[in-house]
């Protein structure tokens, strides 16, 4: 049975594999599909499909930040036709953002004893898309934390004291530019939307699926998934999450989901057409 993994970050975001490895780890998984969504970022997806070669499927895919109701929310496109210029426009605007957002970060950071430069940040994203992951990262170097968990618990969590918002568009903004790219918008990780019945407002907005297999959900919480997308005639989509060893674990393959989803995909993509 073929099988896909449809949230991976490489080392062009804050993953901190390459997309050859990637893709070489996926093949040693026995998936047939991958998607890379790196953070703002397309970066991966042309060297990914160069490694694949025929050897592994490679979605173009991309995770957008969105703020909902107080809350930050991330939207992933699917198939997206990332060599659009407004679209590219855009990203780059998202990672100068991203950029001065560190210096902000270490700042605050300053102020709760934690002395770290934006340059110690900015050495674990030397491929570019900075985020707090990286902070996490230089934070554990220089010993103030003792895992990058914690660094987001104690300090850049956006509940921490030293959080720092990014450039963040609406739900219907992130979905927009999906759309307008052709790609099919879907919503992250939605255990972490504390409230599940604000999905019906994404759905007003044009999500389009639901993220319903992803290695946080208990059994239960995916068939939930599944049977909200049901009602509101989403498409279902699953992935890792995978970021390297950046998380302590290389969650590449956690999900394998199967095939039937990605050909769901790709029709609902044809639709849009
Ligand atoms: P950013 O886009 O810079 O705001 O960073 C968001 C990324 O930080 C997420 O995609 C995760 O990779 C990571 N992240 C957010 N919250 C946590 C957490 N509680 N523990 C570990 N990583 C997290
Ligand atoms: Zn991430
Ligand atoms: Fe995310
Ligand atoms: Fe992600």
């Amino acid at each position: 049975m073929k099988v896909a993994d449809l949230h991976v970050h490489s080392h062009f975001s804050d993953g901190t594999l390459a997309p050859s490895a990637i893709v070489a780890e996926a093949i040693r998984k026995g998936l047939s599909c991958i998607s890379l969504t790196d953070h703002d970022t397309i970066d991966a997806l042309d060297p990914a499909i160069e490694a694949a070669g025929k050897d592994l499927e490679i979605l173009p895919g991309i995770e957008l930040t969105a703020e909902f109701q107080g809350q930050e929310i991330h939207i992933l496109g699917y198939l997206i036709d990332y060599r659009n210029d407004a679209f590219l426009k855009m990203l780059a605007m998202m990672q100068e953002v991203r950029v001065k957002r560190i210096s902000g970060i270490c700042e605050k950071l300053k102020k709760l004893k934690c002395l770290i430069e934006p340059e110690d940040v900015f050495k674990f994203a030397v491929y570019g898309s900075v985020g707090r992951l990286h902070v996490a990262r230089a934070l554990l170097q220089k010993g103030y934390v003792g895992s990058t968990s914690e660094a987001f618990v104690r300090f850049i969590g956006e509940k921490g004291a030293a959080y720092v918002g990014k450039f963040k568009m609406t739900p219907q903004e992130a979905i927009n530019w999906i759309l307008k790219v052709k790609g099919i918008p879907v919503l992250a990780h939605p255990h972490l939307l504390g409230d599940k019945t604000l999905i019906s407002d994404l759905v007003k907005a044009g999500i389009m699926g639901l993220e319903a297999f992803y290695p946080e959900h208990s059994e239960y919480q995916t068939q939930e998934f599944i049977k909200i997308a049901q009602k509101y005639d989403l498409l279902v989509t699953g992935g890792s999450d995978c970021h390297g060893y950046a998380k302590e674990e290389i969650k590449l393959g956690l999900i394998k989901l199967p095939y039937e989803y990605v050909e769901k995909l790709k029709e609902a993509q044809c639709r849009l057409k």
